[in-house]
C-alpha cells in the first residue's frame, strides 16, 4: 500500500468513485464515507456511496444518506456501479471481509483501492494507496486530516461537518476515550466555524428512539446481564426472542456494551447477540485489556485495543461457554 498523499495529484482528473464502509455502519463509517463524497463530489468527480448492508435509523439524518445504496437490497445496482469504478474508497475498515458479500467484489475490481482507516493490523495488500493509523479516534478525523493536508479545507460546509463530527463523537465517546488528542478538539473548533450545529447532531444520534429500545435496554440489564466480579467482568447474552419481543431494529443495540463499564471495577465487558446467520461479539475494555487480541484469538474478530467485535457459529449457549472459558484463560490479564 502506497502512502495516500500520492493521491492528491492522481485526483486532479475527475474520476468515477464509489466509497465505501464495512457492514451495519456505525456514525464513523457513515459519517466518514458521506464527508469524504460530499469533499470528492465538490473536486468535480462523480461519486456513489455504498453500503454492504443496512444501517441503522439514527444515521438517516445525515446529508447525503438517502442517496446511499445498500448493496444488500439494492445488487443489481451496486454492482453496475462498482464495475464502472475507477476508484474505490475503502473507509473505516481494515479487512475486505468486513465489506461482507461486497468482499469478492472488491477483491476483484480493477479500481484504485485506496484504505483510510484506524483498526489493528489493516489487510495492507489489498489496497493501493491509504493510511493506517490506529492511533487516530476516528476515520472521521482520518478524513478530515487528508482533505485539510490537501489543501481543501474551503470544502468543508456545515453538512460535512455534520458528518464528521457524528463520527468524532461516535468513535471517542463524546470525546472521553484516549485517542481524543489536542487535534481532534482543534478540528472540532474548525467544523464550528463552518457552521456545525453540535447540538442537533447529538440529538439526531442519541435522542432519536422509539420507546421499544430503552424498553429493551431496561429488560437486557435486568435479566440478561451477568456479573463475574473475580474476573472483573460482565457479559449480555441476547436471545432471538428478546430482539423479537422488543422489536429490535438495526442499531438498537448500538451501546448497549458500555452499559456494564460503568460499575465499579469491571474491566471487561461482552455483549452477545442472537443473529440469524451467526453469534455477534462486542467487546469494551478499560485500562489495559487488550480486547483486539481477545476478539481475534478466541472469535474471529478483532477491532481496537479497547473496543473490538467478533462472531462465534455455534448456537448461543455455547457461544456463553466458550466466553467464559477464554475469561478464565485470561484471568491473571483482567485482575
Ligand atoms: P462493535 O462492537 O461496535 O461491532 O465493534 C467495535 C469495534 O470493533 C468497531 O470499531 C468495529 O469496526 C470493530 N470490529 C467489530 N467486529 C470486527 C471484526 O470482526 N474484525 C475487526 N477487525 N474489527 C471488528
Ligand atoms: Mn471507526
Amino acid at each position: 500500500m502506497e502512502p495516500i498523499q500520492e493521491i492528491y495529484k492522481l485526483l486532479e482528473t475527475p474520476r468515477t468513485v464509489v466509497v465505501t464502509m464495512h457492514q451495519k455502519p456505525d456514525p464513523d463509517a457513515m459519517g466518514s464515507s458521506l464527508a469524504l463524497s460530499g469533499v470528492l463530489k465538490k473536486m468535480g468527480h462523480t461519486v456513489t456511496v455504498i453500503s454492504p448492508t443496512n444501517w441503522p435509523e439514527f444515521l438517516k439524518w445525515m446529508p447525503g444518506a438517502r442517496q446511499v445504496l445498500d448493496y444488500e437490497s439494492s445488487q443489481d445496482k451496486a454492482v453496475a456501479i462498482l464495475n464502472q469504478a475507477e476508484w474505490i474508497f475503502c473507509l473505516d475498515f481494515n479487512a475486505l471481509h468486513r465489506t461482507k458479500h461486497m468482499a469478492d467484489r472488491i477483491a476483484s475490481s480493477n479500481a484504485v483501492k485506496v484504505l483510510i482507516d484506524h483498526h489493528q493490523q489493516p489487510e495492507l495488500s489489498a489496497f493501493t494507496y491509504g493510511v493506517s493509523d490506529v492511533s487516530k479516534s476516528s476515520t472521521c478525523e482520518m478524513v478530515y486530516d487528508f482533505v485539510v493536508n490537501g489543501g481543501f479545507t474551503d470544502l468543508i460546509d456545515a453538512d460535512i461537518a455534520a458528518c464528521l463530527y457524528a463520527g468524532i463523537i461516535g468513535d471517542t465517546g463524546s470525546f472521553r476515550f484516549p485517542a481524543t488528542s489536542a487535534a481532534v478538539h482543534e478540528m472540532v473548533a474548525t467544523l464550528k466555524n463552518k457552521g456545525l450545529n453540535h447540538t442537533a447532531v447529538h440529538e439526531n444520534l442519541y435522542d432519536n428512539f422509539l420507546e421499544d429500545r430503552l424498553r429493551f435496554i431496561g429488560h437486557v440489564l435486568l435479566h440478561r446481564m451477568e456479573i463475574f466480579y473475580e474476573y472483573n467482568t460482565a457479559l449480555i447474552a441476547v436471545s432471538k426472542n428478546d430482539l423479537l419481543r422488543y422489536n429490535v431494529r438495526t442499531g438498537d443495540t448500538e451501546g448497549l456494551v458500555n452499559y456494564p463499564l460503568t460499575i465499579q471495577g469491571i474491566k471487561l465487558s461482552a455483549l452477545v447477540i442472537d443473529r440469524d446467520e451467526e453469534r455477534k461479539w462486542s467487546f469494551r475494555s478499560k485500562g489495559n485489556f487488550d480486547v483486539n487480541t481477545f476478539a481475534r484469538k478466541y472469535f474471529s474478530g478483532g477491532g481496537h485495543f479497547n473496543a473490538s467485535g467478533g462472531r462465534s457459529a455455534v448456537p448461543l449457549p455455547e457461544a456463553v461457554k466458550q466466553f467464559k472459558e477464554a475469561m478464565k484463560e485470561n484471568e491473571t490479564q483482567l485482575q
